[in-house]
């Protein structure tokens, strides 16, 4: 059986993607707001060229919202903001800021980039700001470097950074194992709901949210496609001879011998009980009547043998293709009155029957 790709984990991944843009923007316009603020007053004691910093900073800012609100790239959106932060950092603390505060901004660091990006890529930037910090608050004779900071402040700084970084890493990787389990939990639990427990098939609410799809596609592109239903024969009998574990196993050999027929692009489903569901995408009537020909040739000529003894299985099937249908419950009835119709008629048997030609060519014997 072909399985569609599991739509579940793309939107999970992309609704986190959402939020964290939408923070983002939030912090963005926060960023702005202080930096506008801070430089203002910074301005008012003559504090210029620090005041002129921050404003380019709030700019960069505000140009990143932009560039997003134009592009709508969330990657570069988070890149803009990270290398906007950290070169505002690395300004403050080369400064020390107002009366050498600075570096108190850093804080804000650790969370945000662990947030922003996976724990390795976040590990190595906060490691890579530290060696700068280092760097910086060792040599303060460096150029650019104009702030010097006491002893005990460089040794308070280092460690309290290091525990809230070390905080920050734990919570978030705990945060991704617990989202990751539940996404896992999530998919498991959809999977369930859409399969067949005995033979992993797809199960009938999974067809007929299947065939909803194909109908729409059909109707939007006149992809034509066709539908087989099919019945094991005298089931009841082999249950009645040979007991519910024989049935259970001809239901799980019967589903392998189908999936092994079938394209890849066929989708089976257990419809119910004994009787199962394929839907051929892209297929007409005849093509969809030989396939069904072919399985039930294969399933007689297969020996089923449980606990030793060989079981009598066959199947008739009713075939309808959408051409012959207004709808998809019209579809299935159609296929259900050929299934009765192929039982009547004797069973070991695919309804609507193919005639042939006086041309040799094939076609369908009865109008639906
Ligand atoms: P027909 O050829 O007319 O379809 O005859 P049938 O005996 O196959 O049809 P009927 O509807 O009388 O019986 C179907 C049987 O399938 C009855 C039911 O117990 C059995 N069945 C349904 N689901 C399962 C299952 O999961 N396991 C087993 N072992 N039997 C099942
Ligand atoms: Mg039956
Ligand atoms: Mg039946």
């Amino acid at each position: 059986m072909t399985r569609l790709p599991d739509p579940s984990q793309k939107t999970a991944d992309e609704s986190e993607e959402e939020r964290v843009s939408r923070l983002l923007t939030g912090l963005s316009a926060m960023a702005i707001l202080f930096l506008v603020g801070i430089g203002a007053k910074a301005w008012f004691v003559a504090h210029t060229t620090h005041a002129g910093a921050l404003w380019f900073f709030a700019a960069l800012v505000a140009i990143n919202m932009l560039v997003f609100a134009r592009n709508g790239n969330r990657q570069q959106q988070k890149v803009g903001m990270i290398a906007i932060v950290g070169l505002l950092f690395g300004y403050l603390i080369i400064t020390g800021g107002e009366s050498n505060t600075g570096p108190l901004w850093f804080y804000v660091f650790p969370p945000l980039l662990f947030y922003l990006t996976d724990l390795k890529t976040g590990t190595a930037v906060l490691l890579f700001c530290y060696l700068l910090a280092a760097v910086v608050f060792q040599f303060p004779e460096l150029p650019l470097v104009t702030a010097e900071y006491t002893t005990d402040f460089k040794i308070r700084f280092f460690a309290t950074l290091t525990f809230e970084s070390i905080f920050c890493f734990v919570l978030e990787a705990s945060r991704l194992k617990a989202r990751n389990e539940l996404m896992n939990l999530a998919q498991a639990h959809e999977h369930a709901a859409r399969t067949d427990d005995l033979t992993g098939l797809s199960n009938r609410r999974d067809m007929q949210h299947r065939l909803g799809e194909e109908y729409s596609r059909y109707q939007r592109s006149g992809h034509h496609f066709s539908i087989a239903l099919i019945d094991l024969d005298l089931f009841k009998r082999i249950n009645d001879e040979y007991g519910h574990d024989a049935g259970d196993e001809v239901l799980r050999r019967f589903s392998e011998l189908m999936q092994a027929v079938i394209r890849q692009t066929d989708i089976a489903a257990r419809w119910g009980g004994e009787e199962f569901l394929i839907l051929l995408p892209d297929t007409s009537l005849l093509q969809a009547l030989t396939l069904a020909e072919r399985l039930r040739s294969e399933v007689a000529n297969t020996e089923f043998i449980f606990a030793g003894q060989r079981l009598p299985v066959t199947i008739s099937a009713g075939i309808c293709s959408i051409a012959k249908a207004g709808s998809v419950d019209e579809l299935l009835k159609q296929a259900d009155i050929h299934l009765y119709n192929a039982k009547e008629d004797g069973r070991d048997r695919i309804a609507p029957r193919v005639r042939t030609t006086t041309k040799g060519q094939a076609s369908p014997r009865t109008s639906a």
